[in-house]
């Protein structure tokens, strides 16, 4: 049905990472990265087929319904917690449960959205994915979250952003199918980072300076040198560590990597377009979700967005639409072309 599917099931940690970590871990270690690249793959064939429940009729309440494979790979799995339902005595539920919570009431609440589809579609997740499964995904009907490997990774579930980054995929899917590839693919993953980023600071309630512009920030264990993921302030400076490498991400155009990995580098050049939404929010100052956020989140889904669409005419995009904003004066068109200018997209 869709680009997405066809190109591949957009998952959280990219290969190169999982790579790499095969490379340095221990025997226990490639044993959990080598079954998690072996799903992963077969989810990229495969794409979403779980059926969903009844939306939800009311809207401002969303329709959640938490499963647990039980270490298997069958999806949805059991159903152990819907709708109104009381806290589990396990986290990976409860934690996958608030956060789609989160998730949906920063949509309805900000944009006025009900659910991925604003029809009310049910929220589907599936905890305790695999044994050690390394990843967390967005199958096209459904997210799904691994448990880690406990060494290097947490449980995906305890991340807020992880959780809002993947059901942002079902919303881009909805809206503007940008092709999971090369750069409009970079525009997708970076798209999933702000939305993600922002759904943590409006659960936070945190102004542009208070916000960590982390994605991922609770996913490493101790014994990784690192913060986060990704940076959406720094991009490159998020980890630096023996087991994983250098984060590789670029925050401008001069150094952008051209690579075949990766679908052509979504994880990696998506730190260009990531720094441009932290330079505009940073600079109009506030909560980022109003202006910023709410300029990219019309961007979306303007009909001017093309589904292959690359990094300058995204830029374009944005900068058009903010010039058509009534009564905003110059100063967000004014921001959003400094933000560009900065990360070298616009000359
Ligand atoms: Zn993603």
């Amino acid at each position: 049905m869709s680009i997405v599917r066809a190109l591949g099931v957009p998952s959280f940690l990219p290969p190169y990472l999982l790579e790499h970590l095969q490379r340095s871990g221990d025997a226990r270690l490639q044993v959990c990265v080598r079954d998690t690249l072996l799903d992963d793959r077969h989810f990229r064939a495969r794409g979403g087929t779980t059926r969903l429940p009844s939306p939800s009729a009311q809207r401002g309440q969303p329709a959640r319904y938490i499963h647990s494979a039980e270490q298997q790979r069958t999806l949805p799995g059991r159903l152990v917690r819907r709708e109104g339902q009381e806290e589990t005595s396990d986290p990976a539920v409860d934690e996958a449960y608030r956060w789609l919570g989160a998730t949906y009431r920063f949509f309805w609440e900000v944009f006025g959205r009900h659910s991925i589809d604003d029809r009310g579609m049910a929220l589907l997740g599936t905890v305790h994915y695999g044994r050690h499964y390394e990843n967390a995904f967005w199958d096209g009907s459904q997210m799904v979250f691994g448990d880690g490997d406990g060494e290097v990774f947490n449980r995906f579930t305890r991340s807020l952003e992880v959780v809002a980054h993947e059901l942002t995929h079902g919303v881009i899917e909805r809206d503007a199918s940008l092709t999971y590839q090369g750069q409009s693919g970079a525009l997708n993953e970076s798209f999933a980072d702000v939305f993600g980023s922002l759904v943590k600071q409006y659960d936070r309630g945190q102004t542009v300076e208070e916000a960590d512009w982390l994605i991922g920030a609770e996913l490493f264990t101790d014994r990784v040198n690192g913060r986060a993921m990704r940076s959406m302030s720094n991009p490159g400076s998020a980890y630096d560590d023996p087991l994983l490498g250098r984060d590789p991400q670029p925050g401008h155009m001069e150094d952008f990597v051209e690579t075949q990995e990766d679908n052509g580098g979504v994880h990696i050049n998506s730190g260009i377009p990531n720094r441009a939404f932290y330079l505009v929010a940073t600079a109009l100052g506030g909560y980022a979700w109003k202006e910023a956020g709410q300029l990219w989140y019309d961007a979306l889904h303007d009909a001017r967005l093309a589904q292959n669409d690359d990094f300058p005419s995204f830029a374009e995009l944005t900068i058009t639409i903010a010039g058509e904003r009534p009564g905003s004066g110059n100063q967000l068109e004014q921001a959003v072309v400094d933000a560009w200018r900065t990360v070298g997209v616009v000359p």
